[in-house]
């Protein structure tokens, strides 16, 4: 059975004493399936288990293979939660019955609603911007205004973006045909698609060095890409910029958690889930991968910080997995490949 320390002020002296007792149902080790690797979610962990004595043994492999690992698993599972990047993964999770709601005052309080699961069957734990970045020998970033400008003739051929193929437009999509409706964002992506520059590019990072090679003046990208890229190779001519500000703010994204239905350890689960939104933990996920925290008690790493605030869309990102494959039948309609 696990030692539960409790301590508690008396004066200037912390007395700790340790409890055996076996009223408490807290597992030794929590088990993680995690589609962020190993070095983004090993040192929350490893504070974790320093914290409370609890262990966390984790498998790291992509989204799609651990909800289909999850699903044929099905209740002899031994994950007690899920990680992994994108509202539109989480939803599916949902979708297909893997999650369990959870009941905690402590997430509600340090995750904003907009970033966690109505049904509390996931919840936010970093912020992701997925942002414009131009380039600055050949754009006047007062240029720029909005997502929905890039759709303006003048951009044509101007415009490099990542295949739609990949969940992160896709959920961009999404949120726009929450706010402006099928038909208006149809327009739009097919404004974006005629003003490209070159074919859709298999990543973020490959998109900003066509940009930088001024192959395209700007994209659309999540920021700690453009974090990664300027920190490796710091001299070029690349700068974000941060749409909508006028409007409804930049779309975010999150990578974020939920506790497996089939648990045998859901307070142990819980647990780590409180520990991942506190104060400590949302440190550390800004720092290691220059993402944005989604407790509002935690400010964003120096470097990220160097890159100005923004103001944040606050629509529930729950809709890019709702519109998700209305998004993707979308974009495949307007030619976006
Ligand atoms: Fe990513």
């Amino acid at each position: 059975m696990l030692r539960i320390y409790f301590c508690r002020f008396l004066g200037v002296i912390f007395i700790c004493f340790a409890s055996f007792g076996a009223n408490f149902s807290y597992a030794e080790q929590v088990v993680v399936y995690s589609a962020r690797i190993e070095k983004l979610i090993k040192p929350m962990f490893d504070s974790f288990t320093k914290e409370t004595g609890i262990s966390v043994k984790f498998v790291t492999d992509k989204a799609g293979v651990l909800l289909a690992k999850l699903r044929a698993e099905g209740k002899y599972t031994p994950a007690d939660m899920l990680i992994t990047t994108d509202a539109g993964n989480l939803w599916e999770a949902v979708q297909v019955g893997l999650l369990a709601p959870v009941e905690s005052g402590k997430l509600e309080v340090n995750i904003p609603s907009y970033l966690r699961d109505p049904q509390k069957k996931w919840f936010g734990l970093s912020v992701r911007a997925r942002t414009i970045v131009y380039n600055t020998d050949k754009v006047n970033p007062a240029e720029l205004s909005t997502y929905e400008d890039l759709a303006n003739s003048k951009w044509q051929g101007r415009i490099c973006l990542r295949t739609s193929k990949k969940v992160y437009n896709q959920s961009l999509v999404a949120m726009m045909i929450a706010e402006h409706g099928k038909e208006k964002t149809e327009q739009i992506v097919s404004g974006w698609v005629a003003n490209l520059a070159t074919d859709p590019l298999s990543n973020d990072t490959k998109a900003m060095e066509f940009v930088a090679a001024g192959k395209c003046d700007v994209t659309i990208v999540n920021s700690y890409y453009y974090g990664r890229l300027i920190e490796k190779i710091p001299n070029l001519p690349l700068a974000i910029f941060w749409p909508n500000q006028d409007g409804s703010g930049v779309h975010v994204n999150i990578s974020g958690a939920g506790i497996i239905k089939n648990t045998k350890n859901k307070q142990s689960a819980i647990m780590l889930l409180e520990f991942l939104s506190s104060k400590k933990a949302q440190r550390l996920f800004t720092d290691i991968n220059m993402e944005y925290p989604v407790n509002p008690k935690v400010s964003p790493d120096s470097r990220v910080a160097e890159w100005g605030g923004f103001k944040q869309n606050k629509m529930n990102v729950v809709k890019a997995g709702e519109l998700q494959t209305e998004a993707v039948k979308l974009m495949d309609r307007v030619g976006y490949r």
